[in-house]
């Protein structure tokens, strides 16, 4: 197995390192498969039926305070949820945009680092960004995350958990809108999630298990974004759990996708698409190629023809789409958005090789929460 978590040529900060080979997030219920639940109320001294009633409140209630579980004994309550849902994300700002509809966390976990995630409430659904690590080792220019290296992956509950937290907010009614159901799960947040592979797949599972061993998300509603980590794409593809797989595509050209996405020194725009591909084919899910529109970087007409061809040459049953995203700002970046004129152009050639492109919405970035955004600096 290839070791891909990380391309940063930059070494990380002391700080960082030592971070690595520190203690784990503390266990927590969403860790657990269901024989480690067994296990884990024999630890507590306590009968299984327990640890079903936690897992009821935390995915089936989404709810994370004891004083709320009354089911559960008084004298050992306080105990059993420490144990098994001890506080993974502590809060330490919360911001809104769109008249509160969108809502961007930092969180602390338990060892320092910082992630975000972004809550984005729309008409027809309500979406939960999550971060899979804190900080990312891919290197991406134009991301505000690759700028700052791989901290550490997260846990499979720490991911989790943010899923949780957006469903409970959404369900009583502390979102803009009143009270509602979340129902999408974008792995776009921080991190690169098939860099991650073991805790994202376990966090996938956890949100497709019907409560109380999970939260009964429809998988289809899960997305799971990459740069395109060929071998974790094949692997995804045979799990047998139909998420949405996006890849993060950037140009249809070796040469310049070595700049923008410096893993595709590892794995070419052919191999990746290629993967990309065969995931639609075994899955029969349409796989979204994401591409950033960058101002005179990879915006031009010939790029757009070429990237029509490139997916084309696999067929055109509609195994996949373009998602173009107007490039967000980031610090010290020196690149901005495409022109109206040239995306207009841009879609128009994809379209007329019969591409289905969208171009995705900005939300978020007047709070940098929008994609490529998301940097987790404490102020
Ligand atoms: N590491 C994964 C998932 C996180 S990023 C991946 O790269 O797919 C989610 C999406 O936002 C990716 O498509 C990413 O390329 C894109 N993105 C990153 N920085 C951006 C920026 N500044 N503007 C617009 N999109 C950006």
């Amino acid at each position: 197995m290839e070791d891909v978590s990380s391309v940063n040529p930059n070494p990380l900060p002391l700080v960082f390192e030592q971070k690595r080979g520190r203690a784990k997030p503390p266990r927590h219920l969403a860790d657990l498969t269901a024989e480690e639940r067994t296990a884990a109320a024999e630890a507590l001294g306590e009968p299984a039926f327990r640890v079903k009633q936690v897992a009821n409140h935390y995915y089936g209630r989404l709810e994370r305070d004891p004083a709320n579980m009354t089911d559960l004994p008084a004298a050992s309550r306080d105990r059993i949820v420490a144990e098994l849902l001890p506080t993974l994300l502590n809060p330490i700002r919360t911001m809104e945009a769109d008249k509160g509809a969108t809502v961007k966390n930092l969180w602390k976990l338990f060892d320092g680092a910082l992630v975000e995630s972004v809550l984005m409430r729309y008409s027809e659904r309500a979406t939960i960004c999550v971060s899979s690590q804190a900080g990312c080792g891919m290197a991406c220019p134009f991301c505000a995350t690759g700028q700052g290296g791989l901290q550490r992956n997260m846990s499979t509950a720490e991911i989790v958990d943010q899923v949780v937290d957006a469903a409970g907010k959404m369900a009583r009614g502390e979102v803009a809108g009143g009270p509602g159901r979340l129902s999408n799960v974008v792995f776009m947040g921080m991190g690169e999630p098939m860099a991650n592979y073991k805790a994202v797949i376990g966090a996938v599972r956890r949100m497709v298990a019907p409560a109380p061993d999970g939260l009964g998300m429809s998988a289809r509603n899960i997305t799971v974004s990459t740069v395109g980590l060929v071998p974790r794409m094949k692997q995804l593809a045979d799990e047998g759990i139909p998420v949405t797989l996006a890849l993060s595509l950037h140009a249809p050209d070796d040469e310049l996708r070595n700049e923008l996405v410096p893993i595709n020194t590892r794995w070419s725009v052919h191999e990746a698409v290629e993967a990309a591909w065969e995931y639609a084919q075994k899955t029969k899910r349409r796989v979204s190629i994401e591409y950033a529109m960058i101002k005179d970087i990879n915006d031009q007409a010939w790029r757009a023809d070429l990237l029509g061809d490139v997916l084309q040459s696999y067929g055109d049953w509609g195994w996949v789409h373009v998602n173009l995203i107007p490039l967000n700002p980031t610090p010290g970046s020196m690149w901005t958005a495409s022109r109206p004129e040239d995306e207009r152009e841009f879609v128009r050639r994809l379209v007329a090789k019969g591409i289905p492109t969208t171009v995705r919405d900005t939300r978020g970035s007047d709070i940098d929460g929008a994609c490529g955004q998301l940097a987790a600096v404490e102020v």
